[in-house]
């Protein structure tokens, strides 16, 4: 590939439990367990396909696992078989660890390595080759991560999102279930991850949020030169019009623009049967899914005007190559 100006559009498949952990609502109707591979990622399949976009899903290992000790192992294989047919078509299946910790860049490094080591796993069975990204869940990074991505040769992580106002409105999310009694099953993103570098760069593998020598390259997730606005797809969604325009006119004067979406941009509150307890939290979720891909469509366009896409492991090589 050419230096030329890159867009990565990356889903990152956290499934509705993720959600429920969230907003502190315990665990989630069981038949909805796997409802966004099943349903609402062949909708995302189906957009970036007829716009001949490769994109990176970021998979929740567990839900792919072929293990037969597992419970629903019908659906984890017809899982893995979905996502095997988006890699054989060219998409990149990426590491979104095993069970999704929020917590898990504060465990202990023989369960980070556990918990990124197990998804590869899955992923290997899947594709048959070696995995060449990770996300962390919930965007919050630690040494012992880039360890263990160095130990097991991949290219890149994209965790870092140095977006100042997402932390605040995180904080107050989080204070304000506390407040309440129910505490949210996210946690606090490391605040040092704010004043990283908005574009790729090579981090320290002490201080993943400082540029240094790894041997995997970081690919921050999306903000605005300057003010840091998020310009990730998920927020885009479900802002008034004019934001988006004005985030994404502004994200032009990037050399690359790491665009993340998530499973639930492509799901459906009347369709899909989601509880009204999760749509009143989401905002997401009062958005018909016609309107969301409409929106998505047109976001598609303007990118497309100044940025060529490619897969996250491809922007991670030419990174690479070209220091
Ligand atoms: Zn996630």
């Amino acid at each position: 590939m050419s230096p030329a100006r890159h867009c990565a559009v990356s889903i990152d498949l956290d499934g509705i439990s993720c959600y429920y952990r969230i907003h502190g609502l315990g665990d989630p109707p069981a038949e909805l367990e796997h409802l966004i591979l099943e349903r609402a990622l062949p909708r995302a399949a189906a957009l970036f396909a007829s716009r001949n976009i490769h994109v990176t899903w970021f998979v929740i290992g567990r839900d792919a696992d072929g293990d037969a000790a597992l419970p629903d192992r019908t659906t984890r294989a017809a899982n893995a078989q979905r996502l095997r047919t988006l890699a054989d078509l060219g998409d990149e299946l990426g590491n979104h660890s095993y069970s999704h910790p929020y917590e898990l860049a504060r465990m202990p490094s023989d369960a980070i390595t556990a918990e990124i080591a197990n998804c590869d796993r899955v992923l290997r069975d899947i594709t048959g080759h070696a995995p060449k990204g990770f996300r962390a869940p919930g965007y919050d990074v630690a040494p012992a991560m880039l360890d263990t991505l160095a130990r097991l040769g991949y290219r890149y992580d994209s965790s870092i999102f140095p977006a100042p106002g997402y932390y605040a409105a995180k904080a107050a999310v989080m204070t304000a279930l506390a407040a309440v009694g129910r505490p949210s099953g996210a946690v606090m993103t490391n605040p040092r991850a704010l004043a990283a570098p908005a574009d790729p760069y090579r981090p320290s593998m002490t201080s993943p949020w400082r540029k240094g020598q790894a041997p995997v390259v970081e690919l921050p997730i999306a903000v605005t030169p300057w003010t840091r606005l998020p310009a990730i797809g998920t927020t885009l969604l479900v802002a008034p019009e004019w934001v988006r325009g004005r985030v994404l006119s502004a994200m032009a004067r990037r050399n690359f623009f790491n665009f993340e979406l998530h499973g639930i941009d492509f799901a459906d509150a009347t369709k899909d049967g989601i509880p009204g307890e999760l749509v009143e939290r989401q905002p997401d979720l009062r958005i018909p899914i016609d309107d969301k891909l409409a929106r998505l469509d047109q976001m598609l366009d303007e990118i497309a005007a100044s940025y060529s896409f490619a897969t996250l492991g491809d922007v991670a090589a030419d990174v690479q190559r070209d220091e």
